[in-house]
């Protein structure tokens, strides 16, 4: 080998952009930092334009292609789509060996990374002969314990989660009601469930497991896990990784119309400092039609200023059916209620879809985000040292909401029922509260201070990349 090739890594993205992003960025931060170059390798069957267009949209440095697309026409219907990723990724093998091997004949491939869905992708890796394996976890700590413990969680726990008597109680992590854990895990006889025990039991397989969180955030469990331990793979806190420049990057903001965005932005311009709480779910939360009407009126009752990103509600499950595609498919403002938009007009801005999001945070006018927790979403925000209202949808998000009220303090959390006066009292509180708001907006501002600090030069963050590159290096020798 010629060592003066640059070194290369070859990552694995299961669909979402909740994946994509925090990847594309790892991709990212390796160039500029390390001078490594990336393959981003992505599934087709399950490919959106808005990821497309994402990835159309990276720097050289990061080449990015698509798998052969998959028949997954024999499944049933009707599938989670945790289900479609790990049998995408299952059948993927074959066609993801052979390009591993021709990368390997061009490159100095130093290194192959898979998303948390993708580990069968490991035996790809090894058909390969790529020498390490790494483990990326898009989320947290607190998730990487849980799915760490599965396994064994899997023969402990016969019955359904949701049925625990007692919260759940592991090793650094705050205590989570079994009903809050990460949804394919709620329902045992969903086959989603048993990729995810699949899944979680081939981590160990991997080199080491770099994970897009910092330790401030959940610091017990950062402790507990820096302890080395036989038969688990260091684990090393790189985050947090977030979108950094969506005006130039374009990506996730070509897809969706580029006039909202300015609009809300110029609207924000003309609004006092920290006085409007940002409303948004995510890439594909939806809303029941119930909760989006008492959302609409519990922000009203607020009096708070607000934007909100508006999609169409969903009565089937929080993901809506744009999952895959920002845009919503019906005009969403029909199902608000009567006479909101007209009352509202001069507190309130709606954007259909899709707003830029990470603008939006780091505009000066907000204050407050409420927030469906995905942990982009919650990064983002931290980064930027917005407080948040946790109204959580699926995924991890229950449990990421559960961490961030109850576990450190960054977010206060909507209690059930969701009611009109609900919202409006904890919004208020959030904005302006002297009770559990102010304590929420001084942990912000501190985690906020941890989150940047780690990422600068020597920081935390960019020394646990460094530790890992470092590797990359002597493993040429
Ligand atoms: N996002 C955005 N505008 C929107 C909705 C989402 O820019 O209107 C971005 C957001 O900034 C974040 C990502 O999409 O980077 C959403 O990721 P997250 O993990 O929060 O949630 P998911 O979409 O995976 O549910």
């Amino acid at each position: 080998g010629s060592a003066a090739r640059l070194q290369h890594v070859v990552m694995l993205a299961t669909p979402g952009m909740g994946h994509l992003i925090p990847l594309a960025e790892l991709a990212k931060r390796l160039a500029s930092r390390h001078g490594v170059t990336t393959t981003l390798i992505a599934f087709a069957s399950t490919a959106s334009a808005t990821q497309r267009a994402f990835l159309a949209s990276l720097p050289p440095s990061v080449t990015s292609l698509h798998l052969p697309p998959v028949d997954l026409s024999h499944l049933p219907h009707g599938m989670a789509i945790e289900t479609l990723m790990s049998e995408e990724c299952a059948r993927s093998v074959p066609a993801l060996t052979e390009i591993l091997t021709k990368l390997k004949e061009t490159n100095r491939l130093v290194a192959f990374i898979s998303d948390f869905f993708g580990v069968d992708s490991f035996d790809a890796a090894s058909n390969a002969g790529v020498e390490r394996r790494y483990l990326f976890i898009p989320t947290n700590l607190h998730l990487l314990t849980l799915l760490l413990h599965l396994p064994e969680l899997d023969v402990s726990v016969p019955g359904e989660f949701r049925d625990l008597a007692e919260p759940l109680q592991l090793p650094g992590c705050a205590p989570i009601p079994g009903m809050d854990l990460l949804s394919p895990l709620q329902d045992k006889s969903n086959p989603s469930y048993r990729w995810m025990v699949h899944h979680a039991s081939r981590f160990t397989e991997a080199d080491a497991i770099l994970v897009n969180s910092f330790d401030a955030v959940e610091p017990e469990v950062a402790a507990v896990l820096r302890q080395q331990k036989p038969g688990r793979p260091p684990v090393y806190n790189i985050g947090p990784l977030i979108l950094t420049e969506s005006k130039s990057t374009g990506g996730v903001n070509t897809a969706p119309p580029s006039l909202s965005r300015a609009s809300c932005l110029d609207w924000l311009d003309r609004q006092p400092a920290r006085s409007v709480i940002f409303v948004s779910f995510g890439s594909g939360g939806a809303l029941p039609t119930e909760h989006m009407r008492e959302l609409a009126l519990g922000l009203e009752l607020s009096g708070q200023r607000f934007l909100w990103v508006v999609r169409s509600p969903s009565d089937e499950g929080a993901v809506s059916d744009n999952y895959y595609d920002a845009e919503s498919k019906k005009d969403p403002f029909v199902f608000l209620p009567e006479g909101f938009i007209e009352r509202t007009k001069d507190v309130g801005f709606l954007v259909s879809s899709w707003a830029p999001q990470v603008d939006v945070l780091t505009h000066e006018a907000t204050g407050g985000f409420l927030t469906h927790c995905g942990w982009n979403s919650t990064l983002e925000s931290l980064v930027h040292g917005v407080p948040m209202v946790a109204w959580p949808l699926f995924a991890e998000q229950h449990q990421n909401a559960v961490m961030l009220s109850e576990g450190i303090g960054a977010a206060i959390r909507l209690p059930q029922p969701k009611s009109k006066e609900m919202i409006a009292g904890v919004v208020k509180e959030l904005m302006a509260g002297e009770g559990k708001g102010a304590a929420v907006r001084t942990m912000v501002a501190k985690l906020q201070k941890d989150a940047l600090e780690g990422l600068r030069e020597g920081g935390a963050a960019t020394a646990a990349l460094a530790e890992v590159v470092e590797k990359w290096a002597a493993g040429e020798s």
